[in-house]
């Protein structure tokens, strides 16, 4: 496989960008080697600038639900633009993108939209303490909500302790309004609120973990949490950023029936351009100006381009098969995997919800960070290159999940299987 013009490109983008990227993942430190510049994409696949094309699974980390470039999103795009593309001013068609949501989503009745995940979570937070007066927030090690300051934070030692910083520039005072938690255990968030529960405004969760890989909650999780953030008066705050509109039509509170206070949502709501939202009832959306005291504003939130592509995107989700199709295409591909490594004797540990899924080289179970980190990282990033030079694009870094699209046909899945057999026999 050639890749020249990709190192020219990536070594003249290091002059100007910092790392040659604008999100760090991209820069392929992880597994190693030359991250691809992308030329164009349609449908399940994407072609870099030496005019490779590859089965992609990225899906440009989560948005891409109906594969790449579908035409009737272009088309909402197109037309809407035409009539300008930023006006300061309130349109009609920020009140349907969020009728659409709050019928998919019963715990939402009102919503905000802002432009990235990350400006959604820092909001919903402020929200929260608003609403509560309160300021800790607990999270899970290993669960990302973006890049606010108070939340890139490791744990310190022993169980449910303060956290501290996990970056460079985050003061030790902001990560102290965070407490950690393992993923998947219950019981360390009832230590965590006995020790703070009184000064404790948010408990902020992934409800299937994406961004250690996949990780789904174990049976009880989701409902324990519930009932701890009711006994201390706490938000429970579901980051559904991956999981709206990726695992049903209202996310993983509708799949594991537990509904949350706060929800906030990204990627897929966008429909490939730079829209997220957070939402929940009225009593407590009610808190942000300009009807409440919580501040938050943006000059491009909702943005109308980004808003008709949501709506465009959201309308084929609601087409009938759509999320069964999509669940039997990523069944397959998953069973296709599994059954590859095995027959190489490749100890390998598959965790799926829906369309998303982790290819884990343990032999398992997978259920929090821990389990992650003692996964084969080496095995992986020797996957992922086989995997990559085999025309099949996966995330650069064993950490991540992989999206299944609409777009993906069963041709697409089974050549990926065969590669991966190839792969792991190798
Ligand atoms: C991607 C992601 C975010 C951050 O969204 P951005 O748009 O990248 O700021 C937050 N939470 C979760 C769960 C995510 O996967």
């Amino acid at each position: 496989m050639i890749t020249t013009k990709s190192e020219q490109a990536y070594s003249n983008a290091q002059r100007l960008i910092p790392g040659g990227v604008n999100s760090p993942v991209r820069s392929f430190k992880s597994v190693g080697g030359v991250p691809r510049f992308i030329l164009h994409a349609k449908g399940s696949k994407i072609t870099d600038i030496d005019h490779n094309t590859y089965i992609d699974y990225i899906s440009s980390w989560g948005p891409t639900i109906l594969g790449h470039a579908d035409d009737r999103v272009l088309d909402a795009i197109n037309q809407t633009a035409r009539n300008g593309l930023t006006f300061g001013a309130p349109t009609e068609q920020e009140t349907h993108l969020a009728e659409r949501v709050c019928k998919n989503f019963p715990s939402i009745d009102q919503l905000r939209l802002v432009n990235s995940g990350t400006e959604a979570v820092a909001s919903a937070i402020r929200l929260a303490r608003g609403y509560t007066q309160k300021t800790k927030i607990i999270k899970a090690i290993g669960g990302y909500h973006g890049h606010v300051d108070q939340l890139l934070v490791q744990a310190g030692s022993g169980v449910a302790t303060l956290a501290l910083p996990d970056s460079a520039g985050v003061p030790k005072s902001l990560a102290e309004l965070t407490v950690l938690v393992p993923y998947n255990d219950l019981s360390a968030v009832e230590t965590a609120f006995k020790k703070f529960g009184s000064d404790i405004a948010a408990l902020l969760i992934e409800p299937i973990a994406g961004n250690m890989g996949v990780i789904p909650p174990v049976p009880g999780y989701l409902a324990g949490l519930r009932a701890l953030c009711d006994h201390y008066n706490a938000l429970l705050i579901f980051d559904e950023v991956i999981t709206g509109f990726r695992v049903a039509p209202g996310g993983a509170q509708q799949l594991y029936n537990v509904r949350p206070d706060l929800t906030i949502l990204g990627k897929i709501v966008g429909g490939g351009l730079p829209l997220a939202a957070y939402g929940g009832p009225q009593t407590i959306m009610r808190q942000l100006a300009p009807t409440g005291p919580v501040y938050q504003a943006g000059t491009l939130s909702g943005n109308p381009v980004a808003v008709a592509a949501g709506i465009a995107t959201l309308e084929q989700l609601g087409k009938p098969g759509f999320y069964e199709t999509l669940e039997s295409r990523s069944a397959a591909l998953a069973a296709g995997l599994s059954t590859a490594a095995r027959d190489a004797h490749i100890p390998l540990t598959i965790n799926r919800v829906g369309s998303m899924m982790t290819p884990f080289f343990t032999s398992g179970p997978v259920i929090n960070y821990d389990d992650v980190l003692h996964s084969n990282k080496d095995r992986y990033n020797a996957f992922f290159h086989r995997m990559l030079n085999r025309g099949i694009y996966l995330a650069p870094s064993a950490f991540e999940a992989l999206f299944v699209s609409f777009a993906h046909s069963d041709d697409d899945i089974r050549y990926t299987i065969d590669q991966a057999r190839i792969s792991f026999e190798e």
